[in-house]
């Protein structure tokens, strides 16, 4: 074998899955704030559930004839013989862990919130990976309608202040006493128009006639448009609370576009079910809608008994950060960067070294936003270091400062540089970062008065 035969095999990327490089990190660190932000808001407590739980949990909750169960999930026996599977939403394990942990003792509602990763083995493509991140946000115990405005209103309002304009997609699934009635209305309809249906639709009509309505095949469209819908075969308990929902949400003035044909992709639901979308998406996007809804949720008051627990209302949505995250990028929304650091810290020499080492560290304690550069020698490769992150000042620590007991302070902009007595380094530095504070707010106002059309009042 040559050399080049012997090559080292490189790892690649698992498809359907993402790193999340460096550069990346400002969107996650920004929406993940936000989220946190308004969980504390609407007073929701943080709760985190394992990766993996039984697959029965999924498979009973989500749904046995669901996309999600029957062919996305991680599913793997492990050591112990235990049929396990990757989470591909957090629900189901919320509930778990709220009959698990006797939390229906407590005082109810219960709204916790959640955030970390996902997996579904779907096809992988724009906006839809194996591995995907969501927020996820539910209140437990709690039937009334007010409950259901409060989560589309946090659903909503997490797109508008990262400044994305989204629709939320509304309807009402109804209930166990009117859903079958409709379901044998809506499959006595798809039954006259079977030998039209796409292939997928004829196979849901036996196992799962509501999940056509979510076809996305052309040629069931037609069909989809002039199904009945359910709102028309709510009971009057389900159509009540729906147009309670509808009229608190006009109170909050969250934008709704009332969607029959929404049903979301999980057995589990009752009553309430939505969807945030993003506003203007293009045709190609309309037609595989699935990648393009931002978030969604709904009621599930059956799920917890079907999970074992005493009977318990619920509702909750969830929300994928990567597809927030295209659209930030997408619609050029300005993120706030994360703050810069002010200082510089050099050293040229081994004794300067171990004495930058101690001084990097009193100043973080002191609360400078400060960066070194311990593993460089000569100081224009530092101060290359210090133009490269834009810091106001370079702290120089030469040979000569180490026998003199000082330290030079180089002021970046004006490359000024000044010796300073070593024991005097923290406030010398604070009086410097404050003088130029003042100045860049100076020059500040000054740009502002030799613009003064921008004070002008809007003539409209
Ligand atoms: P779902 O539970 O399917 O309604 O998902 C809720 C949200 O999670 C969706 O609206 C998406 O934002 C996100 N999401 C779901 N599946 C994926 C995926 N495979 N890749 C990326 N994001 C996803």
């Amino acid at each position: 074998m040559t050399k080049k035969e012997v090559k080292k095999k490189t790892f690649q990327l698992i498809k359907g899955m993402k790193d999340i490089l460096p550069a990346e990190q400002k969107y996650w660190e920004y929406i993940i704030s936000e989220v946190k932000k308004i969980a504390r808001q609407y007073g929701f407590e943080r709760i985190d559930i394992p990766v993996v739980e039984a697959t029965d949990l999924f498979s009973r909750s989500v749904g046995q004839a669901t996309d999600i169960v029957e062919k996305e999930m991680y599913s793997f026996v492990d050591k112990g013989n235990e049929n396990i599977s990757l989470r591909p939403e957090f629900t189901a394990g919320i509930m778990r862990a709220y009959i698990e942990h006797g939390m229906l003792d407590l005082p109810q509602p219960i709204k916790v919130y959640t955030i970390g990763p996902c997996f579904r083995y779907d096809k992988p493509q724009a906006g839809r990976y194996r591995q995907f991140h969501q927020f996820n946000f539910e209140i437990i115990g709690e039937e009334d309608p007010v409950c259901d405005a409060q989560i589309i209103q946090i659903a909503y309002k997490i797109n508008c202040v990262i400044g994305l304009e989204v629709n939320v997609q509304i309807n009402s699934v109804g209930c166990p006493i009117c859903r079958p009635d409709y379901e044998q209305v809506l499959k006595e309809y798809f039954k006259k128009h079977r030998s039209k249906l796409s292939e997928v639709s004829q196979k849901r009509l036996a196992k799962n006639t509501l999940r056509i309505l979510d076809s996305k095949e052309e040629q069931d469209q037609s069909f989809i448009e002039e199904a009945p819908q359910q709102v028309d075969y709510l009971c009057e308990e389900c159509r009540n609370h729906f147009i309670r929902v509808l009229e608190y949400l006009d109170e909050l003035e969250v934008p709704y576009i009332l969607n029959p044909t929404i049903v979301r992709g999980l057995d589990y639901y009752t009553r309430t079910i939505f969807e945030v979308t993003p506003v203007e998406v293009s045709d190609s996007d309309k037609e595989q809608s699935r990648q393009t809804a931002l978030g969604g949720g709904g009621r599930y008051d059956g799920l917890i008994e079907l999970l074992g627990g005493r009977s318990t209302p619920s509702l909750g949505f969830a929300s994928g950060i990567e597809r927030l995250i295209l659209q930030i990028k997408e619609k050029n929304i300005k993120i706030p960067t994360p703050p810069s650091c002010d200082i510089l810290l050099t050293q040229l020499g081994e004794d300067a070294r171990k004495k930058a080492l101690v001084l990097f560290e009193e100043l973080t304690k002191a609360g400078f936003k400060v960066r070194e550069a311990f593993s460089k020698n000569g100081l224009k490769p530092q101060l290359e270091i210090a133009n490269r992150l834009g810091v106001k000042l370079a702290l120089i620590l030469g040979q000569k400062e180490m026998i003199d007991g000082t330290i030079m302070i180089r002021d970046m902009d004006g490359g000024i540089q000044e010796i300073v007595d070593y024991q005097k380094v923290i406030p010398e530095i604070k009086k410097r970062l404050e003088k130029l504070a003042i100045v860049n707010i100076k020059l500040d106002n000054k740009n502002k008065s030799m613009h003064p059309a921008s004070e002008v009042p809007d003539k409209e």
